[in-house]
C-alpha cells in the first residue's frame, strides 16, 4: 500500500483527509474546509502540500483553498463542468480521469446528486474511496441539485470497488445516520452491531471514518435500495427525520 489517507476534522462535523503517497512523499489534502486546521498537522508532520483534490463547490468543501494556496502553492484538482464555481483549477478533470499522485493515480468518478458536478476519487493503490458528500457511514448526502436517480446511480457506480475499500468521507454524520438506518433495518444484526460500535467510539471522541466499503455494503440502507424508487423513498424519509 502505497497511498494513506488521515482525517482532519474541521468546522463542526466536516473532515478534510490527508493523503500521502509513501513511495514518494507527495502529499494531498481533499475538501479542506478551513486552512488553519490542515496547516497545523502538515506543520506537525513536517511536510509541505502538492495537491488539493475537490469533490464539490459547497464552502465546507473549498473554504481553506485560498490560505493553502498562498502558504504552499499545491496544485489544484476539481471537476471541468463546475470550473465556474470552484477556485481557479491546474488540473481540471472528468469522469475517468487518472490523475499522477507520486507513484499512484486518482481516478476520477462523475456522482452528481448532491450537486450536479459532485466528483469522487478512487484510489486503487491503498484501495481509498473518497466520496465527498455523496456517501456517508450509514448515509449518503442530501439532493440539493440532482435527482434521487442521479444519486442512486451514482452511488452504484461505486459498486465494482473492492469490499475492503476505505470510505473516507466529507462528514462524520455516523451517529444520527445509525439512528435512521435503524428504522429502516430494525432487523439487520450488521447494522445493530456497527450502531453499538459508532456509539462507544462517538463517547471517546474518535472518528467513524474511515469504515471499509464491505461494512457499508451491509449496513447502509442507500447502498442496500435494490432500486431509484426505493432509493428515493428512504431518501425522502431521511428528510423529514
Ligand atoms: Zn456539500
Ligand atoms: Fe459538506
Amino acid at each position: 500500500m502505497t497511498v494513506t489517507a488521515q482525517a482532519i476534522p474541521m468546522l463542526s462535523d466536516n473532515y478534510a483527509w490527508l493523503l500521502i503517497d509513501s513511495a514518494t512523499g507527495k502529499t494531498g489534502i481533499v475538501d479542506p474546509a478551513e486552512a488553519a486546521p490542515a496547516i497545523a498537522v502538515l506543520e506537525r508532520l513536517g511536510l509541505g502540500l502538492d495537491f488539493i483534490f475537490l469533490t464539490h463547490h459547497h464552502d465546507d468543501h473549498i473554504g481553506g483553498v485560498a490560505g493553502l494556496v498562498d502558504m504552499y502553492h499545491p496544485t489544484i484538482v476539481g471537476n471541468q463542468a463546475d470550473a465556474h464555481r470552484l477556485p481557479p483549477l491546474d488540473i481540471p478533470v472528468h469522469e475517468g480521469s487518472l490523475v499522477e499522485f507520486g507513484n499512484a493515480r486518482l481516478r476520477v468518478i462523475e456522482t452528481p446528486g448532491h450537486t450536479l458536478g459532485h466528483i469522487s476519487y478512487y484510489i486503487a493503490d491503498g484501495n481509498i474511496l473518497l466520496p465527498g458528500d455523496t456517501l456517508f457511514s450509514l448515509g449518503c448526502g442530501r439532493l440539493f441539485e440532482g435527482s434521487a436517480e442521479q444519486m442512486f446511480n451514482s452511488i452504484a457506480k461505486y459498486g465494482d470497488l473492492p469490499d475492503e475499500t476505505q470510505v473516507c468521507a466529507g462528514h462524520e454524520y455516523t451517529s444520527s445516520n445509525a439512528r435512521f438506518a435503524l428504522t429502516v433495518e430494525p432487523q439487520n444484526e450488521a447494522l445493530r452491531r456497527r450502531a453499538v460500535q459508532v456509539q462507544v467510539m462517538r463517547g471517546q471522541g474518535l472518528p467513524t471514518l474511515p469504515v471499509s466499503l464491505g461494512l457499508e455494503r451491509a449496513t447502509n440502507p442507500f447502498i442496500r435500495a435494490r432500486d431509484a424508487q426505493s432509493f428515493a423513498r428512504i431518501r425522502t424519509a431521511k428528510d423529514n427525520a
